[in-house]
């Protein structure tokens, strides 16, 4: 249920309705907008009555809330969020490109690269130091000294870093040197994961699982706002279908209609989504066409040799026609690169 107050309403107006949903034994979800207050009530909507709030003075009207997530949909929120990640901000009118390799391999390696990235334009370096991969025996990750390589790159280049958590007893560790926290497709519904991210007050990057719905993917975002953190950037990334000539298909529908429900922004990764490096640059020009909010690009210096995600991986020059050709398209719809 949403309280929405009048415009102009009291202090004391405001914390009337605070205090009534605390004394029902619920949460109150403070928005407070430019021009109006908007409260949430989170909980079990069976424990009260719509009546209860509507009739209490500075109160303008009192809407239920049909959809499953609350706090991330749109009917709670009508402006889009802005989510500030190391001074830049993503969803706004400005596109954010965060690249860098799959994994942070060495030191050498993506220093190097972050300074590639720097130059092409993008504001934040990604790089994985705990990797989810397929098979046992492949690149796990360097772990802490993977974060040490990142918060060195962060020190020589002034970018924000982007990297992924996998368990929570590492979420405290990550928060250390990440600017934004990736949950990777994998973790998607690892709730018990997302709750220990609610409690951290660091942007997250929440990847949609390859087999999740709309709904589910949305939910999970719900455990981030509803555990306290408000930072949540969703990422499409590709889900699983019959198609065999991709490693995944890029779900753009997706884009608009997470517009439409939600307030959160959304980014796009068309190279985990593509899985092949020919398709990434048509395919990022695409999900900015859609809407999205910006990109998240995997690459390399030199693909072939890549610890892991080779396949997508662009080069360097790749990186700098796909950020000339995508800032065309960000132009033809408004939105500034
Ligand atoms: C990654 O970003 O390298 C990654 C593992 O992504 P995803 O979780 O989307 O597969
Ligand atoms: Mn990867």
């Amino acid at each position: 249920m949403i309280v929405v107050m009048k415009s102009g309403a009291k202090k004391s107006e405001i914390q009337s309705v605070l205090k009534k949903i605390k004394e029902i034994g619920l949460k109150p979800h403070v928005s407070a907008g430019i021009e109006r207050t908007i409260i949430g009530i989170i909980g079990d909507e069976r424990l009260f009555k719509k009546e209860q709030f509507s009739m209490l003075s500075g109160v303008e009207n009192v809407i239920p809330v049909l959809k499953p997530y609350k706090l991330a949909s749109r009917d709670f929120k009508k402006t889009t969020t802005v989510v500030n990640v190391n001074g830049v901000n993503i969803g706004g009118n400005n596109l954010v490109t965060i690249a860098g390799p799959c994994s942070v391999e060495t030191k050498e390696q993506l220093l190097k690269t972050a300074h590639i990235v720097k130059k092409a334009g993008a504001q934040l370096l990604r790089g994985g130091a705990y990797k989810p991969r397929t098979s046992p025996y492949a690149f796990q990750g360097l772990g802490k000294d993977g974060l040490k390589i990142l918060a060195a790159a962060r020190k020589e280049t002034g970018l924000g870093i982007v990297t992924e958590v996998m368990e929570s007893q590492d979420a405290e560790l990550v928060a250390e040197y990440a600017d934004m926290i990736q949950v990777g497709a994998r973790n998607m519904q690892n709730t018990k994961l997302l709750r220990t991210l609610g409690k951290i007050k660091k942007p997250i990057l929440l990847k949609r699982n390859f087999s999740a719905t709309l709904n589910e993917f949305l939910m999970s975002a719900e455990y981030l706002l509803s555990g306290g953190n408000e930072n949540v950037v969703l990422c499409e990334r590709g889900i699983r279908t019959f198609v065999e000539y991709t490693r995944n298909t890029f779900d753009l529908n997706v884009i608009p209609v997470v517009k439409q429900l939600s307030h959160l922004p959304i980014i796009a990764d068309p190279s985990h989504a593509t899985g092949r490096q020919d398709i990434v640059i048509p395919m990022s020009r695409a999900a900015i066409a859609a809407g999205a909010d910006g990109l998240i690009i995997e690459v390399h210096t030199n693909p072939a040799e890549a610890f892991s995600d080779g396949d997508q991986s662009i080069t360097p020059s790749m990186l700098e026609q796909l950020m000339s050709e995508v800032q065309a398209v960000a132009h033809a719809v408004g939105r500034e690169m």
